[in-house]
């Protein structure tokens, strides 16, 4: 998935009554990369305020900061560092005493993060949350639950391991023990999302072999969750007033395989589709060939399971798909495709690519785009290809030049953009449910919302220029409006 700056909103709970020795540590995160890297800086922030930490989002009054980074491609690894010494650059000036990076830039350059900024007081690793609070020098006030290790894994996952997949030979500094850490219910975590949807992680690490991706060496193996600590965190968010869950995992189609649980996602979603408060249910990341007649006809049967199916595809030649080390080709792809539109009619598809991956030929690059003008994806996104030290692509030979990798990816955004701005316009005059979410980020005049079409963060936006005279609009609440117009991506709604 494209890493995304998800910079965490917190309040600010003052404390300026108590003097510097007595007051509590505030807090101060930073969370770049995904929604899954976003549920980690939750159960961090759940546990330093169950130690009892203030968190503050005003790093500049922080007394410990903490930036939990993003080491997906290039782009993201940059990021991450520029975050980091943006931040050693204040705490050298400001008051903080300590300065923390957690997360995946920690798995991959675990020495070199501490040697090359001195400012750096702690790393903690994706498999090592808990340490935290050690490293935020929060001394935990009660015992903290522990942790669940897993002790189930996948025979994809040790036949992998056995030829080296996950190896970090070579990485300098990296602890050889691959993290194996998995939340559960009973982890103390506070939400950075708006009040009404939450993330829930269901499974972490990936067995998979896509020869671009080195998350499996930072996440590990892939492991599930338990189904009953999936439902019991639900119920506990939904009590909380949580109203959308949206479940990830690197892979969530394969959630429940480790411990041999058949149609684990499918299961789940029907548990889940019963607990009363929730209004939307959603899923992301699935993979192409997980994707089983079961799985889409729960979507189908039930009301509070999103028509909505993120499945990153990669790309569609069968011979850049090989190369990748994925399989499949496009006539499989839209042999999938069409039977999703089959079993669930009014289903929204999203789906991302990498374009420039190492030998990409002008005809394969070609065929990419004959199978998105057929395919009619409702979003998609398209990434140039980046090396990862580490990956196995970055051995293969003939690279494509930077400027090309650009070109053709942009060219590719275009195809998808006339696609787009066709499906859009189809749906003026139709009524949705939506969620309100705010005022636009544009202009105060205008109100935001998404309806199931829209993921969280990642789909395009629905704007409300016209709510009932006299009412109140509600952030949070869920009302019924039409589209009355339609942009290349975005939406424009009045309220019913
Ligand atoms: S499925 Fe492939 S791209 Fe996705 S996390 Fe696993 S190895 Fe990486």
């Amino acid at each position: 998935m494209p890493p995304k700056d998800t910079t965490v909103e917190l309040l600010d709970r003052e404390n300026t009554a108590a003097s510097d020795a007595t007051r509590p540590k505030k807090v101060g995160f930073i969370s770049l990369g995904c929604p899954k890297n976003l549920v980690d800086s939750e159960v961090m922030m759940g546990m330093l305020t169950q130690a009892g930490a203030d968190l503050t989002q005003r790093t500049e009054d922080a007394d410990v900061i903490v930036v939990n980074t993003c080491s997906f491609i290039d782009s993201a690894q940059q990021e991450s560092v520029n975050t980091i010494l943006e931040m050693a650059k204040l705490k050298n000036e400001g008051r903080a005493q300590k300065l923390v990076v957690a997360g995946c830039l920690v798995e991959r350059f675990r020495d070199e993060i501490r040697k090359n900024i001195p400012e750096v007081d702690a790393v903690v690793g994706t498999g090592e949350l808990e340490n935290i609070l050690r490293a935020a020098g929060v001394a935990p006030a009660r015992e903290l639950n522990s942790p669940f290790r897993i002790l189930t894994s996948r025979s994809e996952g040790d036949a992998r391991e056995a030829q080296g997949r996950f190896s970090r030979e070579g990485w300098d500094g990296a602890i050889a023990d691959l993290p194996n850490y998995l939340y559960d219910e009973t982890t103390p975590r506070v939400l950075a999302t708006p009040s009404h949807t939450a993330y829930i992680k269901i499974a972490e690490g990936c067995d998979h072999p896509c020869t671009f991706c080195i998350i499996p060496q930072l996440r590990g193996k892939f492991r599930s969750r338990r189904f009953e600590s999936v439902i019991a965190e639900a119920e506990r968010l939904a009590r909380q007033g949580v109203r959308e869950i949206t479940l990830i995992g690197q892979d969530t189609t394969c959630y429940g395989e480790d411990f041999e649980l058949k149609d684990g996602l499918a299961l789940l979603l029907e548990k889940l589709a019963g607990i009363e408060d929730l209004r939307w249910v959603r899923f992301l990341y699935a993979y192409p060939n997980k994707i089983t007649g079961r799985l889409l006809e729960t979507i189908a049967a039930h009301d509070k399971i999103c028509s909505y199916v993120d499945v990153p595809l990669q790309h569609a030649s069968a011979s850049v798909l090989k190369r990748m080390k994925r399989g499949c080709g496009g006539d499989l792809f839209l042999r999938t495709i069409e039977k999703m539109r089959r079993t669930i009619p009014d289903v929204t598809l999203r789906t991302s690519f990498i374009v420039g991956f190492p030998g990409e030929t002008k005809k394969e690059f070609e065929e990419l785009c004959d199978f998105v003008r057929e395919a009619q994806f409702d979003w998609m996104g398209a990434f140039g290809y980046s090396d990862q030290d580490g990956a196995r692509a970055y051995g293969l030979e003939k690279k494509l030049p930077a400027s090309e990798i650009e070109r053709r990816r942009k060219r590719l955004m275009q195809i998808q953009r006339q696609i787009s701005k066709k499906r859009k316009k189809a749906l003026v005059g139709k009524e949705f449910d939506l969620v309100l979410e705010g005022t636009s980020e544009e202009t105060d005049l205008l109100l935001e919302g998404r309806t199931v079409m829209h993921a969280p963060e990642i789909d395009g936006k629905v704007l409300v220029n016209d709510f009932p005279e006299g009412a109140e609009p509600e952030f949070g609440k869920f009302y019924r409006c039409q589209i009355t117009e339609a942009h290349d991506y975005d939406l424009v709604a009045k309220i019913l």
